[in-house]
């Protein structure tokens, strides 16, 4: 997801070095859009998009929709209005085509100038957004009468995150892991669930075992069960399920 937490490696310094200079020389030019599309021809900017794309696990999966293949990189403060950021590491995300047309040049901002695009590389995008376990609907936050209002700018936006099909894709990891914590709760060979569990947290590319794991969704059957009952096969779920690609 953007339902999903990514962590941020650290760039290699020449790639670093190589993004620096470009910022320095777009700001020479002028034409900061232009020198973007010239560094991302190059074997640097191939560099940095094999990096997001390393970030996002081995499907590499789109950071927004989790749902779709990531295919370029995108500047979460846009080149247009952030012309300063344009070649920052930390501006960096990894999105679809779907998602990038969607996400644009829209930044929206709230009266203290911080962004209401949930950023996943910031923080767990869980924080903002609620998870209908029984659709696989993603919804805003209900922060006691009032909407999250990142996850009501980031919903509006991108709209990826609502298809059918990311409500598919995220019930049926939803399935799945459920089968699996029932496996734990009624299994004779823990050893043998447990490693069926941890098979479908791996696989979990939309970061539902989070949800499970950390936040709400810990407070749900059968997750409840192992959290209150198992405390050992609990540990090991919440160490898999936070665990960095
Ligand atoms: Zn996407």
């Amino acid at each position: 997801m953007i339902v999903r937490f990514i962590h941020r490696e650290e760039l290699a310094r020449p790639l670093t070095e190589a993004l620096f200079r470009r910022q320095i020389q777009a700001a020479a030019t002028g034409d900061v859009a232009k020198e973007w599309e010239n560094f991302r021809k190059t074997v640097a900017g191939n560099a940095v998009a094999e990096r997001l794309a390393f970030m996002a696990g081995t499907r590499a999966r789109c950071y927004y929709c989790s749902d779709s293949r990531g295919t370029d990189i995108e500047h979460f403060k846009p080149i247009v209005g952030y012309s300063e950021e344009a070649f920052k590491w930390k501006n960096f995300l990894y999105v679809c085509t779907g998602c990038n047309r969607y996400k644009s040049n829209k930044f929206p901002v709230d009266s203290l100038g911080k962004p209401l695009l949930i950023n996943p590389t910031w923080c767990d995008p869980w924080r903002f957004l609620f998870l209908d376990t029984a659709t696989g609907v993603v919804v805003e936050r209900d922060l006691g009468g009032t909407l999250d209002p990142r996850a009501v700018e980031t919903l509006k936006i991108i709209k990826t995150l609502s298809t059918e099909a990311a409500e598919e894709g995220r019930s049926r990891v939803i399935r799945r892991l459920a089968y699996a914590a029932e496996e734990v709760l009624a299994g004779s060979n823990e050893a043998k669930v447990c490693q069926r569990l941890a098979r479908e947290v791996a696989d979990d590319d939309f970061g539902i075992s989070r949800w499970f794991a950390i936040w709400d969704g810990a407070d749900e059957a059968p997750f409840s069960l192992i959290r209150t009952g198992n405390h050992s096969v609990w540990r090991s779920f919440v160490r898999w399920s936070t665990r960095r690609y």
